[in-house]
């Protein structure tokens, strides 16, 4: 077991990643593992531990262990260590960068911009004890006072996607912890390196033994925390299937619970905007991580006569988009992260072809010299694809963009409204009428105006509608807030010398 990653160990495998509990590595004991490949180039970086139920026990009993200390510990302090972990995530950004890229595949400036989106949800975090500052009101009744607190609601677990293994946990336990709960978080046992040492780098910011600690492993380690009476709360970021059964089930034991599900993400090309803006966004937005983001943008809506110009910019751009491991210098996409997802992608391109839409650009016989073992496709686009398609309608979490014709807005905008998620949209316009009608009647969480990937930054809340988001709050910002909390309000009054004779009607205010 390693009990610590550094740059320099990147190119040492075999290693063994167990959990960490209680402020330090152990060592898994269930028997069973996974590989944790590098999907530039197919080789196995080494093993990682899948927790049994006992061993995430441990870890909820350590949070349980730690809460009373921590949730008493008053939030500057809190807030302190949130801003040493602020600057050693900085210290640490390269090497935490290039560790992500070396399970996760992608580019490592996209791997920076990924820290730097947790980095700024602790930068958030940091301002809890302004955050926390409650409501008061003097004589609600005579003499009467009230007022009202958020308090932690005890343990939190996180259970997280492969896409985003640094950004999404942080999304998640920085508030958490800030707000005076402890954490244990499942990561995801395709990328687990990033969580444990960010889990290493919190216990050098002088977080307490106890407050975040880290389960590997599978299902099982997941039906432990959703059924542990310990477990106060859950969220959970990765696919709906996945996520409507972590809702339900975590629901069931009495536990709040936020689940954010897949995605497929339209973009609206009206005829006014600027085509090679238009198709510069697109690029970006559809192939920029290989497409597996939850914000990908994998439909283009073409109105009017907007697609022949659409398609033939992208057309364009697209053959310039060069594919290389994450870690070559000038590389805009890499691979996706497993060959079972790079088998499913190519399925649903091979789907497509069947189905009946135009293939403009095939991806599927993109080699990378040098690493012709590694889980590459090239970037494919679909012209002409109808809504009844399964490669419409299903998540493929791929490079692969769709464009859909429609005759106006009111047609994009049903469109976008009839498919089962609701996680992010945009418009692309050079009319403010068309731009505002969108932004009111579409029905998703995050939406864009000429911005195609319109994720909330820290301090407002990330989450979709829909198939996209099952419970009703969002992640970080205020609703990251309110999830991490309970809400508490005292009436108070204090004995004067006037006696009062028993009520026996609902007090109300003469
Ligand atoms: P996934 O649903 O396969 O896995 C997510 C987590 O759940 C992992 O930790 C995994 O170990 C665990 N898990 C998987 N199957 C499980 C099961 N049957 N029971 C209990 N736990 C299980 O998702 P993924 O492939 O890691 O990530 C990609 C998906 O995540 C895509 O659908 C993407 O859209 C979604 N995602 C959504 C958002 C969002 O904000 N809405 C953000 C990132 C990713």
């Amino acid at each position: 077991m390693s009990t610590s990653i550094s740059a320099a160990d990147l190119a040492a495998a075999p290693f063994s990643l167990g959990h960490f509990v209680d402020g330090r590595q152990v060592a898994g004991s269930s028997g069973r593992t996974g590989t944790v490949f590098n999907p530039a180039t197919g080789q196995a970086r080494g093993q990682v531990a899948f927790a049994s139920a006992d061993e995430t026990r441990a870890a909820i009993a350590a949070a349980d262990a730690a809460l009373a200390g921590w949730s008493a510990t008053p939030p500057l302090q809190r807030a302190r260590v949130m801003f040493r972990f602020k600057a050693l995530l900085e210290a640490h950004l390269d090497e935490l960068a290039a560790l992500l890229t070396s399970e996760h595949g992608k580019v490592l400036s996209d791997a920076r911009g990924e820290l730097v989106r947790g980095l700024e949800v602790v930068e958030f975090a940091c301002g809890i004890p302004q955050l926390l500052k409650s409501e008061f009101t003097e004589n609600v009744g005579t003499n009467i006072d009230s007022w009202s607190i958020r308090q932690p609601v005890g343990v939190c677990a996180g259970i997280t996607p492969f896409n985003f293994p640094a950004m999404v946990p942080m999304w998640m336990f920085p508030v958490a912890i800030a707000c005076g709960n402890t954490f244990v978080l499942k990561p995801s046992e395709k990328d687990p390196s990033v969580p444990l040492r960010v889990a290493e780098l919190l216990t050098a910011a002088g977080l307490p033994d106890g407050v975040f600690n880290v389960v590997n492993g599978d299902r099982e380690a997941v039906d432990t925390l959703l059924a542990d009476p310990r477990v106060a709360a859950v969220s959970f970021v990765g696919s709906t299937p996945v996520a409507e059964y972590i809702y339900r089930t975590a629901s069931a034991h009495g536990k709040r619970v936020q689940a954010l599900g897949g995605a497929k993400n339209h973009m609206v090309v009206m005829p006014d905007a600027d085509t090679a803006n238009a198709a510069s966004a697109l690029m970006g937005a559809a192939y920029g991580s290989a497409g597996e983001r939850c914000m990908a943008i994998s439909v283009a809506v073409a109105v009017g006569d907007a697609g022949d110009r659409l398609v033939e910019e992208l057309r364009r751009q697209v053959a310039g988009l060069k594919v290389a491991a994450g870690t070559e210098l000038g590389a805009d996409m890499g691979p996706l992260v497993t060959s079972e997802h790079l088998e499913r992608v190519r399925g649903y391109v091979d789907l497509g072809v069947e189905e009946g839409a135009d293939l403009i650009v095939d991806g599927r016989g993109c080699r990378v010299a040098g690493h012709e073992q590694g889980y590459f496709i090239g970037p494919c686009l679909f012209d002409r694809v109808r809504p009844e398609m399964r490669i419409y309608r299903e998540e493929i979490f791929g490079p692969v963009l769709c464009v859909v014709r429609v005759p106006d807005l009111d047609a994009a905008t049903s469109l976008v409204n009839s498919h089962e998620f609701g996680n992010g949209t945009a418009i692309f316009t050079a009319s403010g009428e068309a731009a505002r009608a969108f932004t009111q009647a579409v029905q998703a969480g995050m939406v864009g105006v000429n911005v195609p990937i319109p994720v909330p930054m820290a301090f407002h809340s990330f989450g979709g509608w829909k198939r996209s988001l099952f419970g009703p709050l969002h992640v970080h910002g205020p609703d990251g807030v309110r999830f991490y909390t309970r809400l508490k309000t005292v009436t108070s009054r204090w004995p004067t010398s006037q006696r009062e004779g028993a009520q026996f009607v609902m007090p109300t205010m003469k």
